[in-house]
């Protein structure tokens, strides 16, 4: 039975059919490190760690998923227009007396810790935005020579009108855009909705402490640019997954279908990426977007901006376990807004307990035959577009089921399904050390034998970037995870 999942681009629900068999190339917008991420933030990363343990789990496909770190070039103003306002990072940079990259690398090194303690498995690649520079500085040229982009006085712009399927994926039209009222009319811009590839330093953003030389002067990326280049670094183009919040739909996703689709040569439309897909047409270089639905704190949503967020640190105060609440989380099908309340966490952990502790009879009980009914009807759910909630009350259906030693014992298989899928049942195993963190250790280890000590701390912080902490000992560089 093939995963059915819903795609954002389709608006339907769609088999999930991989570009290449068995394996999956899947990309997920990560945090912008400001700040600590609340759990909305960590409940959209949730999903893309639920989908890629379902496809792992239920579906022995090998996955390959990159989650980026943006550190540079996200503005305040760009959730409802484009490149406006100050530098996110930059600003809290200011406020905390701190040198942006530091501040960055410190609210990334929470972000991975709080990851750790919500049992996410490790993505393959966490690229930073900052590191990805040159290739930003190629797609912009490239898109600048097929005619998708050009040069004013502060900056260089993706010219919307120049790409047809701008607005496909979040049915902005352009005739929308033009009479929003939201975005900030620039009197250099072609059209009020193209957006910034690349920010001059100069005028507002004169004093933008990172900077990169260019060809078009000093200054910096765009935020949209980043994971355009970063997916394509990475895992190619097409490929075959990419998730985010649904806050990220428009500009961001939007404005990254522009990019990869317009940069590439000779294909300027939407059309690209079909091998595989159960539908030929509106692909764009990636088959699926998935997008989670926002949480709400009552009935309003969870925002930074709107002051009512919750962070895991606030959620242990509360006396929960970070794995309570993953639970929680997962208890409400991602496309379906959760109400978030202290009630519903207090059920949560209940709940989660309960499982638990059925989980502990099963193991104790002798092995004996299997539950197939069971395993297909979890299978099922799941396979339904990630339904978790149904998921778990055949959980419950099961466990009511499973009242004598010899039922108990035919559960093993399917309690391991089930833990693997869900991972906030039992702590798992210590997490490995990623290849790109092991990698950056041993170039590292070869800096120090060459006394380029700039070399070496320059990796350092590149490792802690990554969540690893470097300690050198007498029996040689050991590396922990933060
Ligand atoms: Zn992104």
């Amino acid at each position: 039975m093939p995963l059915r999942l819903y795609n954002t681009l389709t608006k339907k629900e769609e088999d999930f059919v991989p570009l290449k068999e068995g394996e999956v190339r899947m990309y997920t917008c990560g945090p912008t490190v400001y700040g600590r991420p609340h759990i909305g933030n960590y409940s959209s990363f949730l999903l893309a760690d639920l989908l890629r343990r379902w496809l792992e789990v239920g579906h022995g496909m090998k996955v390959t998923h990159v989650k980026n770190i943006t550190d540079v070039g996200h503005l305040a103003g760009d959730e409802v227009a484009d490149a406006q306002g100050d530098d996110k990072i930059e600003r809290q940079s200011r406020e905390e007396k701190a040198d942006p990259l530091e501040l960055a690398r410190k609210y990334a090194a929470q972000y991975i810790e709080d990851e750790t303690a919500l049992n996410f498995k490790e993505p393959e690649h966490r690229p930073l935005a900052t590191e990805t520079i040159p290739e930003m500085l190629t797609m912009i040229a490239a898109l600048i020579e097929r005619g998708h982009a050009y040069e004013t006085d502060d900056g260089v712009y993706f010219d919307v009108t120049s790409f047809a399927d701008y607005g496909k994926l979040s049915g902005n039209t352009l005739e929308n855009l033009s009479s929003g009222a939201r975005i900030k009319v620039d009197e250099k811009k072609k059209h009020p909705a193209d957006f910034a590839l690349w920010k001059k330093c100069v005028g507002e953003n004169e004093h933008h402490i990172l900077r990169w030389d260019s060809k078009w002067g000093e200054g910096f990326p765009g935020w949209h640019i980043e994971c355009s280049c970063m997916s394509e670094k990475f895992l190619g183009s097409p490929f075959d997954i990419h998730t985010g919040g649904e806050d990220l739909i428009f500009p961001h996703h939007e404005c990254e279908i522009a990019q990869s689709v317009g940069s590439r040569s000779g294909d300027s439309a939407i059309s690209a990426g079909t091998e595989g897909a159960e539908n030929g047409t509106n692909k764009t270089h990636v088959n699926y977007w998935v997008h989670k639905r926002f949480i709400d704190m009552g009935d309003v949503k969870m925002s930074k901006s709107l002051g009512n967020v919750l962070t895991l640190p606030d959620i242990e105060a509360m006396g929960f376990n970070p794995l309570d609440l993953r639970y929680y989380l997962l208890s409400v099908h991602y496309r379906t807004n959760l109400k978030f309340t202290k009630k519903g966490l207090e059920d949560a952990h209940k709940a989660r307990r309960k499982i638990m502790e059925w989980m502990k009879e099963v193991e104790d009980a002798e092995v004996s035959e299997g539950v197939e009914e069971w395993d297909q009807k979890f299978s099922e759910a799941m396979n339904s577009d990630l339904n978790t909630p149904a998921a778990l009350a055949t959980v419950f259906d099961l466990m009511s089921w499973s009242r004598n030693e010899n039922q108990l014992g035919a559960c093993k298989g399917i309690v391991e399904t089930i833990r693997s899928t869900f991972g906030c049942f039992d702590p798992e195993g210590i997490q490995e050390i990623p290849k790109e963190v092991a990698e950056l250790a041993q170039k590292r280890l070869d800096a120090r034998a060459n006394k380029d000590f700039e070399a070496s701390d320059s990796l350092r912080n590149q490792i802690q970037a990554r969540g690893f902490e470097v300690k050198d000992t007498e029996k040689g560089q050991e590396i922990i995870k933060m």
